[in-house]
């Protein structure tokens, strides 16, 4: 683009949650057989820790032909976007692998008959003792029960103070602590501009293979011999991500970082404009007054909070008077 006679190069990238990643890419969802977006991984190989998974697809043979790698579709919206430029969120590898990491604790009380009234008290005082909102209610007519959905900053409170002696034996509890740990400092690491791709490689392996070590038993006594953790069908496409793929963007990006590409800043604004919609909508007695769909009024709103910031006008005035006048 020619700006005052200045040619400025342009170099895009692609920064979104899985979702809207696979939709613009015409790719499977995260379930299927193949999941990867950018190599050309299938299910059944994710317990292989001996395969090195790099970024192995190509825009341009997408280009050429957009069924050319399994799991993929339809066209690419935006083709012009090379994919070592489509860069895995930030925010959703901490998001989707600490629910997962969380998932897998409640699952293994589950599984040993445990998950009653006295752990789920237990679970929400200890989340008292951090200060965090939780609760647990049973879904309708059934035997399943659901529970709050943190926040991210919540989130990471969890993974890095929850003290899970008070769910597990301390050996059980100290194995599952240095999984949380392990990735707690990954995703550190993961937000640092000066952190060394290659360290990262190694230490998100270490991760990946402490995440399936394996339980050993003794075949005479039954006897645990070495406590294990999960299984292969266990793991996530952003934990495949996570261990397989951010180290190569890091080195690739380290220019910028990949806190540059994190989608928190876009979140915040979604998570604004959805409590302006709510506002308003309560104010309105539920209804928007001339009846255009909410994304358009929430799109004027904005428009109009630029006019007034780019024009500085102040948004609010103070408040009027009453003044009594009586005649004499
Ligand atoms: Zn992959």
């Amino acid at each position: 683009m020619v700006i005052n006679n200045i040619l400025w190069n342009f170099e895009l990238f692609f920064s979104s949650d899985w979702k809207f990643l696979a939709i613009c890419l015409g790719f499977n969802a995260a379930n299927s057989n193949y999941f990867c977006p950018w190599c050309k991984i299938a299910k059944n190989q994710r317990e292989n820790g001996q395969i090195e998974w790099a970024i192995s697809k190509s825009m341009s043979d997408l280009k050429e032909n957009p069924t050319a790698y399994p799991g993929h579709q339809l066209p690419s919206l935006f083709n012009m976007i090379q994919l070592e430029n489509y860069i895995p969120d930030k925010l959703h590898i901490m998001l989707r692998i600490t629910d997962r990491l969380w998932e897998l604790v409640l699952q293994e009380i589950k599984n040993e008959g445990l998950f009653n009234d006295i752990t789920r008290n237990i679970i929400i005082k200890e989340m008292e003792n951090l200060k965090i909102r939780f609760e647990f209610w049973k879904i309708r007519d059934t035997n399943n029960w659901n529970y709050t959905s943190l926040m991210g900053d919540d989130k990471l409170r969890v993974l890095q103070n929850f003290n899970l002696t008070k769910l597990f034996d301390l050996e059980r509890a100290a194995l599952i602590k240095s999984l949380w740990d392990g990735f707690a400092e990954l995703y550190d690491l993961l937000g640092k501009k000066e952190t060394d791709p290659q360290l990262f490689r190694l230490k998100a392996k270490a991760w990946y293979e402490l995440f399936l070590k394996k339980t050993v038993v003794d075949p005479e006594t039954n006897i645990i011999l070495v406590q294990g953790l999960y299984r292969s069908s266990d793991l996530t496409p952003y934990i495949h991500v996570l261990v397989s793929h951010v180290w190569e963007f890091m080195s690739k990006h380290q220019r910028w970082g990949l806190n540059s590409f994190s989608c928190s800043a876009v979140e915040k604004k979604n998570h604004d404009h959805v409590s302006y919609f709510f506002r308003k909508t309560l104010k309105n007695g539920g209804k928007f007054q001339n009846k255009t769909s909410a994304i358009s009024e929430i799109l004027k709103h904005e428009n109009r909070l630029f006019f007034y910031t780019q024009n500085n006008i102040p948004l609010s005035y103070p408040k009027p008077q009453h003044i009594h006048m009586s005649q004499l």
